[in-house]
């Protein structure tokens, strides 16, 4: 009777937990919020208060509830009932889901709060490169010093951690030189990833005359770097660049068909001449839309770190 108490209490306990983590975590959505919106125009994220971006109206404590706030406006202003982008709501709520997974995963532990900065920082740059094309220094120079910081107290558990102890001692106690080799661990992921990142938009600059890749990559690419090690960065950029092509390819064959059905259609074309040509006018149209490889290399990164070790194990165990 007393063990089922105590487990009744314990469940209580953790369920209250939980939703604070998560109702914090919707809370920091609704902050992340103001800086996707802001940092790329150059505004304070402190002042002013939050306003309607087509009105100006301030938004009053009862329109700025997470979620709730924009279901029961329907997606409106209070002011101006101009249409409120989804991406408030939709931030918020995997902010939330974000925090309530890394406190699933870790407990209350410094490893959590590591997951939950690097995956709030991740996020805030996807959306931000989603919308404009830009990933603000703020976020990512920000990112790659609280990496490299926190690797001093979240060990990265990479090569340099698994090989230097094997050949060097540096004669000082290992909480010493344990912190020391993680954080080498995240250097060396943040300096190979941006490296990488950096060679590949000189080549392809070089190559095709258009700069491909913009220096926000580089700095995004180090700031995963210093949260990930060298592994996970690796894995990151093979992934990114999969799921990018994967897009690209996408995208050049969704325009394709699209256009060969309206020249048949408006124009009257047989279907042949069609295909050809707007299989050209497809192409230019890609090439001509740059496409915000930040988005797949946080989405990637955020990945990795949940399910990047338990990836590569398999990978090396099917060898
Ligand atoms: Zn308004």
């Amino acid at each position: 009777m007393f063990a089922l108490r105590a487990l009744s209490w314990n469940h209580s306990v953790d369920v209250f937990s939980q939703s604070v983590v998560f109702i914090l975590g919707l809370a920091f959505g609704s902050f992340l919020n103001v800086c996707i919106y802001r940092m790329p125009r150059g505004l304070s994220v402190v002042r002013p208060r939050s306003a309607c971006p087509h009105c100006g109206h301030l938004i009053g404590w009862r329109d700025n509830i997470p979620i709730l706030s924009w279901i029961l406006l329907g997606g409106h202003c209070r002011n101006c009932s101009q249409p409120i982008e989804v991406r408030y709501a939709v931030v918020e709520l995997i902010t939330g889901l974000l925090f309530l997974l890394c406190y699933r995963h870790s407990g209350l532990t410094l490893v959590t709060f590591k997951c939950a900065v690097f995956g709030f920082l991740l996020l805030g740059l996807i959306f931000t490169d989603a919308e404009t094309h830009l990933l603000p220094d703020k976020l990512t120079l920000t990112g790659l010093t609280l990496g490299l910081g926190i690797s001093l107290f979240v060990p990265v558990h990479d090569l340099a951690s698994a090989l230097i102890p094997a050949f060097f001692h540096p004669g000082v106690a290992p909480q010493v030189s344990n912190r020391l080799y993680s954080l080498l661990d995240a250097l060396l992921g943040a300096s190979v990833g941006a490296s990488f990142l950096y060679g590949v938009g000189e080549l392809y600059l070089r190559c095709r005359g258009i700069q491909g890749m913009g220096f926000g990559d580089v700095k995004l690419m180090a700031m995963i770097g210093s949260f990930l090690g060298l592994r996970l960065t690796v894995l990151t950029i093979f992934a990114a660049s999969m799921a990018g092509s994967i897009f690209g390819l996408w995208t050049v064959l969704a325009v394709w068909i699209k256009r060969t059905q309206r020249r048949i259609r408006r124009c009257h074309e047989p279907g042949t001449t069609a295909r050809k040509r707007a299989w050209a006018s497809a192409r230019v149209a890609f090439q001509r839309h740059q496409m915000p490889f930040g988005v797949f290399l946080g989405s990637m990164g955020l990945a990795a770190l949940f399910f990047g070790h338990a990836l590569l194990r398999w990978y090396w165990r099917s060898l």
